[in-house]
């Protein structure tokens, strides 16, 4: 199919430098736009260096939301495909350590079904045999095809097949206003953090992809954008005590994920409200709650040695004023027209998903901004293998 604007002569900024600015940038420069990317620090500095680097098979949202549980599924069998360095090949097991909990598995396995997520279901001696460290008074476990990604390589293989298509990507570029013609953005200003100069960039588009400073990208253009910036804590502790990810079978709570990652243990998360995505001071309340979580897992997590505890920003989809507002918003993302939703033309946002489903994310956006300049390219990233994430680095050093 021909492209029916002139697609190559539009211009589009990305901003942030996550994943989800890595899969938007690799999808607009596969469907032939012209596209520049600006990130005020290193890239995938954000949430998406910072993860747990749990590849979602679907399962932890499916009872609660099977759209988001089958998207994430579909996502896994994608990824797998086309970045398989990123991904390990284990799986994750929702455990029943408590009579409520085995009572879950039918709720859990008929969502999973209706999803197209496969389950198994392993008895104790099953389970004990292949994960001897989990805590012996388990009664059974459902495999999912959950997986331990690699929150670093994953957006690398992206961001290596923007750059191959000719995509800019500036780091330490921090965008400091907009440039208005009218209610029209045109450009934007970015300053280079390293030499301290500013200097404006003319485009046709702008596209937020900055995650949880997406509310105050937004405001730079008084637009008022419903989002709930929910930072949450991740503890490591040295040693690999489990190679499968392992998850408490019921509703999808605190302390309930275990990562094995290369030679850590993750134990995550909690979750709070913040109106500053920059503050992610550690709460100590949450190491405790973490560890004790840990232990009831795997009880020799309290022999392991204490590695990090760290914080990142959900960029959920959505306002709210509580905690309990917060941890009902949905984990599905949302793409917005502000120049049809604010009156404000020439921007973009994205809010919410997750790191698993950064390639869907990096679609759906593109399609709006197809849709907009009458271009009619259909998107080719589920099915072209991505180069490998050390490619990036053969084109030498950012500009
Ligand atoms: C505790 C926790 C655990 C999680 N675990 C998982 C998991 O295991 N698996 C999973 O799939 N998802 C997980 N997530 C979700 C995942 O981390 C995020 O959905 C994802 O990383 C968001 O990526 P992003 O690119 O949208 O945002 P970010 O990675 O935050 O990127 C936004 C970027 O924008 C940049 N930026 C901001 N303002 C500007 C500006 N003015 N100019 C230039 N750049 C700017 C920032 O520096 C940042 O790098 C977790 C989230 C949390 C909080």
């Amino acid at each position: 199919m021909q492209p029916m604007g002139n697609v190559s002569d539009t211009h589009v900024v990305v901003v942030g430098g996550g994943g989800t600015g890595a899969a938007i940038l690799y999808d607009l420069v596969q469907r032939g736009f012209k596209a520049t990317l600006f990130e005020r620090g290193e890239l995938t500095c954000g949430s998406t260096g910072r993860h747990h680097g749990l590849l979602h098979s679907g399962a932890r949202y499916v009872v609660k939301d099977r759209a988001v549980g089958r998207e994430c599924m579909n996502e896994v069998r994608i990824l797998k495909r086309i970045a398989p360095e990123a991904i390990e090949a284990n799986r994750g097991v929702f455990v029943a350590f408590t009579e409520e909990e085995e009572a879950y598995r039918e709720t859990f396995e008929e969502a999973c079904a209706e999803a197209d997520i496969p389950t198994q279901w392993l008895n104790a001696d099953e389970l004990l045999a292949m994960e001897p460290r989990l805590n012996p008074t388990l009664r059974g476990g459902v495999m999912v095809p959950d997986g331990t990604l690699d929150a670093y390589r994953l957006p690398m293989h992206f961001f290596a097949g923007a750059r191959q298509l000719g995509a800019v990507i500036r780091n330490f570029a921090r965008v400091e206003s907009f440039v208005f013609e009218g209610r029209r953005i045109a450009g934007v200003t970015v300053r280079d953090l390293r030499t301290g100069t500013d200097e404006t960039v003319a485009c046709d588009l702008v596209i937020n992809a900055t995650g949880g400073w997406a509310g105050k990208l937004a405001a730079m253009a008084d637009i008022d954008l419903p989002i709930t910036p929910a930072p949450g804590t991740m503890l490591a502790h040295q040693g690999r005590l489990v190679n499968n990810i392992i998850e408490r079978l019921r509703p999808a709570s605190d302390g309930d994920i275990l990562v094995p990652q290369r030679g850590l243990s993750i134990i995550g998360s909690t979750q709070w409200q913040s109106d500053d995505p920059d503050d992610c001071t550690v709460p100590d309340k949450d190491v405790d709650f973490l560890t004790r979580a840990a232990i009831d897992m795997v009880p020799d997590f309290k022999d392991t040695k204490y590695h990090k505890a760290w914080a990142a920003v959900r960029p959920l989809a959505g306002a709210s004023s509580t905690e309990e507002e917060g941890r009902e918003l949905s984990r599905d993302f949302d793409v917005r027209n502000h120049g049809t939703l604010d009156g404000v033309e020439g921007m973009l946002s994205l809010t919410g998903g997750k790191a698993t489903t950064l390639r869907i994310m990096g679609e759906k956006t593109v399609d709006v901004v197809c849709g907009m300049f009458d271009v009619e390219v259909p998107c080719r990233t589920a099915d072209e293998p991505l180069p490998n994430y050390r490619q990036f680095f053969r084109h030498g050093v950012l500009v």
